[in-house]
């Protein structure tokens, strides 16, 4: 515990906020610096739980709310103590206590990597809207680069209650983005046709959505034009919706770019690694005997045809843009 507390004492490299005056609490470990992060970071690990659930359930079309955790072979209820956040894989080392089928490592994962995005949220927001805001924006992400990893699937189920939730926040917290404003002054207009912030943070919400998708469409229309095959779904493009009514249109764009390059190379790289370690060797040994072309050039042509998930990395770019690049501006303020 003792060890817990000086971790959490650190800052982390993201600016360090005092906690908010209101929250006066003594802990255990003496301050209120570190049970604000420490509640944070339990928080994110309880949420985490249930995105779990999101990730299994919603691919298979059942309701996240009921029955509870189960093991899907034995169907026997999960005990409350087995189902506490990253430590209850860790007591059970990854086992059904009572059949003893594996639990993938991927439950405490999300768990824990819920809690640290929860934590570092904090560092960079404080107790605010705009914390809500990245919390809520970081719980559908994380659904939806897990989901799209594991059965390639990016469900309506996040993507469009997440875009309606993206603009309806937008309402109470600006986004940092003066697009749209520049997006008027193009169309002629020297004065704006309405005096409102409230109207433009909407308004950069709703371009940010349309940019996103427009742009994952038209990449999508010309990677089937040029290799006459779908190189991605519909659900990227919704995606991308979703995304742009959170970042705005300057952070959906930089998204776009860095989860294409982060793909581009993970997805060289994987293709690389197929190859080499013989993916699919004995099927391309067979067409190859039928004359369909020497061996090593059928298996690259598989090894090519594997599909990557985009959204995990669009996920990836989006919660770098949206974490990573205030700070990184604010450092070139400084
Ligand atoms: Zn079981």
């Amino acid at each position: 515990m003792k060890q817990l507390c000086q971790f959490l004492h650190q800052p982390l490299a993201i600016g360090h906020r005092p906690p908010h005056p209101a929250l006066s609490l003594v802990s255990a470990c003496g301050t209120v610096e570190t049970v604000i992060p420490f509640f944070f970071f339990i928080l994110g690990t309880v949420i985490g739980s249930f995105l779990n659930v999101c990730i299994s359930r919603i691919p298979e079309g059942l309701s996240i709310i009921s029955p509870g955790s189960r093991c899907p072979r034995c169907l026997t209820p999960i005990k409350p103590y087995d189902n506490i956040p990253v430590f209850g894989w860790l007591l059970l080392r990854g086992k059904c206590r009572n059949c003893s089928l594996s639990i993938s490592p991927m439950y405490p994962l999300v768990e824990f990597a819920t809690g640290l995005i929860f934590l570092l949220t904090y560092y960079e927001y404080g107790i605010s809207l705009l914390t809500l805001k990245w919390l809520i924006f970081s719980c559908l992400i994380i659904v939806l680069v897990v989901t799209d990893f594991r059965v390639r699937l990016l469900p309506d189920l996040v993507n469009f209650p997440g875009m309606a939730m993206g603009i309806v926040l937008a309402f109470r917290v600006p986004i940092a983005d003066s697009t749209a404003g520049m997006f008027f002054f193009l169309l002629g207009f020297r004065r704006f046709p309405f005096q409102s912030d409230l109207f433009f943070n909407v308004l950069t919400a709703i371009l940010g959505a349309l940019v996103g998708s427009m742009l994952l469409w038209g990449a999508a229309a010309l990677y089937k034009l040029v290799r006459k095959r779908e190189g991605m779904g519909m659900g990227d493009v919704k995606m991308m919706a979703m995304v742009g009514s959170f970042l705005g249109p300057r952070g959906t764009f930089l998204t776009i770019l860095l989860g294409t390059l982060i793909g581009t190379v993970i997805g060289v790289l994987w293709i690389g690694i197929l190859y080499l370690y013989g993916w699919k060797r004995r099927v391309a040994e067979r067409a190859a005997k039928r004359g369909l072309g020497s061996v090593s050039t059928i298996r690259w042509a598989i090894a090519s045809q594997y599909q990557l998930p985009l959204g995990t990395f669009l996920g990836i770019g989006a919660l770098a843009v949206a974490y990573a690049l205030p700070w990184l501006l604010s450092l070139a303020d400084r």
